[in-house]
């Protein structure tokens, strides 16, 4: 589908465009992109930078800029987010940036890019002192998610993508969470239909919600749900360890863990959820910081309140409900220390 002349249909004319990609993502399907889009732009380049989280930086920004300025890129040159959510998020903020804005097209090829990180417009690099610090508010002009390209993606990585999939139905969706449990083992071995279903749906709900709060002045935050365990659990680690959406996967355990004790979720849908995320080959326990208990609550508690979304010092967790909807509150320290105890291996 990216390679099809047809899928680029209706993008506004330009005379250059710059796909962005990396160096595992760019040998795989940069050359069929570049070709698809060959006969719409004057010329197609190519930028391939290094792979990982930790090139989502200031110095791969400048990169993409030394790109556009060397070929003098004017303000209608596309550009083209080839590959998961670091080449996405980089791309969309040098988007952004580069002229004041120019239009971008975010063509993700992780499932995690597909039903997440290349819907909502939020871009961003890494600053040595925190991730996603420096960035904008950005839409692109267009998502294309190819499924085809799932199928070269590491199975650790498709359950990873798999964790922001079960998020969307705790917190607006059990129709969709009920779905998901019946297709999960399709999904797994990326049955076509039921990852177009699940990419399709995951995006509706997204759009959705950021469509009534794109700037996460409120409503957006439910989309964080296992979000404010999850990054406690990246950071206490060191980053790279565990994936994001392993940490998400546990730390959706230990928020439906807090939304029981706090009387708003039964036994028995902590239970569905904590199977469903095991399936999804996702970690359930959380892992031990510290040796000792106390130490090792205070730890998690201190990574969270670093979190962005924390305010004023005051942990706001994301909980849901047996209805399916979601609850964005304060949480008294001890019953988080609880939780964290009760759920760490
Ligand atoms: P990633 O971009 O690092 O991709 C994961 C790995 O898969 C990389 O090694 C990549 O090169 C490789 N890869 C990508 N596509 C492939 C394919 N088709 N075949 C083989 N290998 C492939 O990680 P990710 O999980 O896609 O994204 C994580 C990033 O997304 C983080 O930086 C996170 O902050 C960001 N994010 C942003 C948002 C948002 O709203 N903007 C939301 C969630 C996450
Ligand atoms: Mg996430």
């Amino acid at each position: 589908m990216l390679d099809h002349s047809a899928t680029w249909d209706g993008l506004p004319a330009a005379t250059q465009a710059l796909i962005v990609t990396n160096t595992t993502v760019g040998p795989l399907y940069a050359a069929r992109l570049q070709q698809a889009l060959a006969g719409r732009f004057g010329q197609v380049h190519v930028l391939q930078l290094p792979d990982g989280e930790g090139y989502k930086s200031w110095d791969s920004l400048n990169q993409v800029f030394d790109a556009l300025l060397s070929h003098a890129c004017d303000r209608k040159t596309m550009l083209f987010a080839l590959g998961g959510g670091v080449v996405g998020d980089l791309t969309g903020f040098a988007a952004a940036c580069y002229m004041r804005g120019v239009p971008f097209v975010q063509v993700p090829t992780t499932l995690l890019a597909q039903v997440d990180s290349s819907v909502g417009g939020k871009t961003a690099i890494n600053h040595p002192l925190g991730k996603n610090m420096i960035g904008a508010f950005y839409q692109p002009l267009r998502v294309v998610c190819d499924l085809d390209t799932l199928r070269t993606l590491p199975a650790r990585e498709i359950s990873a993508g798999l964790a922001e999939v079960i998020k969307y139905g705790p917190i607006c969706d059990l129709a969709f969470l009920d779905w998901i449990d019946s297709n999960l083992e399709a999904l797994r071995r990326l049955d076509p239909a039921a990852l177009a279903y699940a990419v399709r749906r995951s995006c509706e709900i997204k759009a959705a919600v950021v469509g009534q709060d794109e700037r996460e002045t409120g409503l957006r935050a439910i989309l964080n749900f296992g979000h404010t365990f999850g990054h406690a659990i990246e950071a206490g680690l060191g980053y790279g360890q565990w994936l994001h959406g392993e940490a998400v996967g546990c730390g959706m355990v230990l928020a439906a863990r807090l939304s029981q004790r706090l009387g708003l979720l039964s036994a028995q849908r902590v239970q569905h959820l904590s199977d469903l995320i095991g399936r999804a080959g996702l970690p359930v326990r959380a892992p031990r910081l510290e040796p000792d208990p106390v130490a090792n609550a205070s730890r998690y508690l201190d990574l969270m309140r670093i979190d962005k979304k924390s305010e004023a010092g005051q942990l706001r967790f994301v909980l849901v409900d047996d209805a399916g909807a979601p609850h964005l509150q304060p949480v008294p320290d001890a019953l988080v220390r609880e939780v964290i105890e009760a759920g760490c291996a």
